[in-house]
């Protein structure tokens, strides 16, 4: 089942955002509750109509901009668990919306599991999360949101993604304290952390916010004693040799093949079968110094 792009608009301007900036210039016409409805009644009938992962049959990934500003996202939502009952829906959102209780009441009344919400946070602090986030007061209501997810959630899982770059890379160590600290439930819940992509507003500020695997990978490794406390966590766009041995067992294969690449480095690697090599904007960018193949 494939990525669906609920809504266009958000009340975020993230700095790694991979949307292109023409996204939100879009007629909102095209996202309304009765175009989504028919383009995935045209999925369903094996109809070409989803540009990102409509070939992956177990899950479908409601994405945006924020699909929660979506007018009619509740009832979209209701549809989908009524027409596909059985499928994996993964909401990406920046959790703000669940700041409101009401909204997160109703939303849990309706999203029925298998469900899954994945909130983003990009810092330990109000300003160092909203300096990332590009809006004033969203680390505070991404806290109360996820607050509310823990407090209404019957079933649907929680994620709590973290994406890595320059600008917070130095703070990871507070951020993930910050977590085990004032989300203690988040202990019980799935903590991902990503490597920036190369793409979109995140291709513009490229040189801004660039930073190395060997970066995040050091920085992850110094606080592997409190990342152990979460009760999953993974790793997503890392190629298996910038992490340490210990790290390799966290990380996931989660991007398409036509946007990765493994280089002349790769050859022989016993690793390979399960590594994700380089995304090729990466490997673009910083080329491929960093990898090398591992011989057992
Ligand atoms: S050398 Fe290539 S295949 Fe081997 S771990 Fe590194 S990126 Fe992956």
């Amino acid at each position: 089942m494939p990525d669906i792009a609920v809504w266009n608009k958000c009340d975020n301007k993230c700095i790694m955002c991979t949307n292109m900036r023409s996204f939100v210039l879009q007629n909102p016409r095209q996202y309304s509750l009765k175009w989504q409805i028919k383009k995935f009644e045209k999925y369903l009938k094996g109809e070409d109509v989803y540009h990102k992962n409509a070939d992956k049959s177990s899950y479908i990934s409601l994405t945006g901009g924020e699909p929660t500003l979506h007018p009619d996202f509740l009832k979209f939502v209701a549809y989908l668990r009524k027409r596909v009952p059985d499928v994996q829906v993964t909401l990406l959102t920046n959790g703000k919306k669940f700041a409101d209780q009401e909204f997160a009441k109703k939303f849990f009344a309706i999203a029925n599991p298998p469900f899954e919400i994945a909130v983003s946070i990009h810092g330990s602090t109000a300003a160092k999360h909203d300096r990332i986030s590009g809006a004033k007061g969203s680390f505070h209501r991404t806290l109360e949101g996820l607050k509310n997810i823990f407090r209404f959630s019957r079933g649907q899982k929680t994620e709590i993604r973290v994406v890595l770059i320059k600008q917070n890379i130095s703070d990871f160590g507070d951020l993930v304290k910050m977590l085990l600290k004032k989300l203690a439930a988040a202990r019980d819940y799935r903590v991902v952390v990503i490597h920036y992509e190369i793409e979109g507003i995140s291709f513009e500020n490229r040189q801004k916010i660039a930073l190395r695997f060997e970066d995040s990978s050091f920085a992850i490794m110094k606080n592997l004693n409190f990342i152990k406390r979460f009760k999953e966590f993974r790793l997503y766009h890392f190629p298996l040799c910038v992490l340490p041995p210990v790290l390799r067992r966290y990380a996931w294969v989660t991007l398409p093949k036509e946007e990765r690449i493994y280089t002349k480095k790769c050859r022989g690697c016993v690793l390979r079968k399960n590594c994700l090599g380089l995304m090729r904007e990466y490997y673009k960018f910083f080329g491929d110094a960093e990898i090398k193949a591992v011989s057992k």
